[in-house]
């Protein structure tokens, strides 16, 4: 079997920056979307802060921009899902969910991350429609009005102090007696005079037909009910990079993301390089995800070059 130069897993801003760099570098990349093409922005409504769209753009139409861009230069795009892989031998192997195994000198993860949901019927007729787990993408659409945030760890009270910026009313839904926030984070949430903190309580429904009217509440220990008035959900109670196909290989870190060489996008094993948010719990922005996608080319270029000299 001839090996593929270079395999990029995840249709992504990040797989598809890499792509559009590595076919402009010859090195004919072949990239396969996943199970999720296009990635998070599919997702998300409009996208108001990627550079260039002046006029902003939904996701789903930035990543067939992105799409379109990386096939000029002759990326060829498949819609398959890479499910196993052998990292121990090389050229890698890969294996895709019809079962193909397929080689690769090179290979660039960009597979992502995904928002953990509270698993609500309400929440998935709802997405988009008031309900998102992205404050800096969408909570520009809730100026002045009142959201409810769910989650008690940094993500959430980042995302309450975002959206205190700009809505009437924030409020945030702790499960426990207590946040996991560190202690910074929490005074700073404490502090806002517009973010109310219930603690030991979660969300029971998501009211509302066409659009998130209200948020059904119930205080835990005394199992009261309460009916929050609010045009917003944002659901924070972490994303899970995905990592799994990869793991018996790839180091990850303490919170299962992939750990690269600083300043570089290297993994522990040699030629096999992420991008994008499956390696970046602290940003994880299109524009950023796109920034590593171009770093990661780069890196596999250079690799490629010192193997292919060496063969
Ligand atoms: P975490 O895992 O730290 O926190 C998740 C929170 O969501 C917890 O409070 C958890 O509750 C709650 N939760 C989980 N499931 C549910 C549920 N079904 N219903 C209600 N609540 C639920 O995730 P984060 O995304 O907040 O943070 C991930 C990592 O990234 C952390 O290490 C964090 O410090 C870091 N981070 C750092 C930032 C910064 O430094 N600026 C910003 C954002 C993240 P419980 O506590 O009860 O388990």
């Amino acid at each position: 079997m001839i090996p593929i130069e270079l395999v990029i897993i995840g249709g992504g801003p990040a797989g598809y920056t890499a792509a559009i760099y590595a076919a402009r570098a010859g090195l004919h990349p072949i990239l396969y979307q996943g199970p999720n093409p296009g990635g998070q922005l599919t997702i998300t409504g409009d996208v108001e802060n990627y550079p260039g769209y002046r006029n902003g753009v939904t996701g789903p139409a930035m990543m067939q921009d992105f799409q379109a861009q990386a096939e000029r230069f002759g990326a060829i795009i498949k819609s398959s899902t890479i499910t196993k892989v052998d990292f121990s031998t090389y050229p890698r192997q890969l294996t895709l969910d019809n079962d193909l195994d397929i080689l690769a000198k090179a290979v660039i993860i960009a597979a992502g991350a995904s928002a953990k949901w509270l698993g609500l019927p309400a929440e998935k007729r709802l997405y988009g429609k008031g309900v998102s787990a992205c404050a800096i993408c969408d909570g520009f659409f809730f100026k002045d009005k009142t959201v409810v945030v769910v989650g008690g760890g940094d993500t959430a009270a980042e995302e309450s102090l975002y959206l205190a910026k700009l809505c009437q009313k924030v409020h945030l839904l702790v499960r426990k007696d207590q946040m996991r926030a560190s202690k910074i984070m929490q005074e700073r949430v404490f502090k806002k005079p517009n973010i109310q903190v219930w603690f030991q309580t979660e969300v029971k429904d998501i009211i509302g037909q066409e659009q998130v009217e209200a948020i059904e509440v119930i205080h835990s220990p005394s199992k009261a009910i309460t009916l929050i008035q609010a045009s917003g959900l944002f659901v924070a109670i972490g994303h899970q990079p995905n990592t799994l196909p990869f793991l018996p290989y790839i180091t990850v870190d303490s919170h299962g993301y992939i750990q690269t060489k600083p300043n570089t996008t290297e993994t522990n094993i040699p030629g096999i390089f992420a991008a994008g948010d499956i390696q970046d719990p602290q940003y994880r922005q299109a524009v950023t995800a796109a920034g590593t996608g171009c770093m990661a080319a780069l890196d596999a270029e250079r690799f490629l070059q010192k193997t292919n000299a060496n063969c």
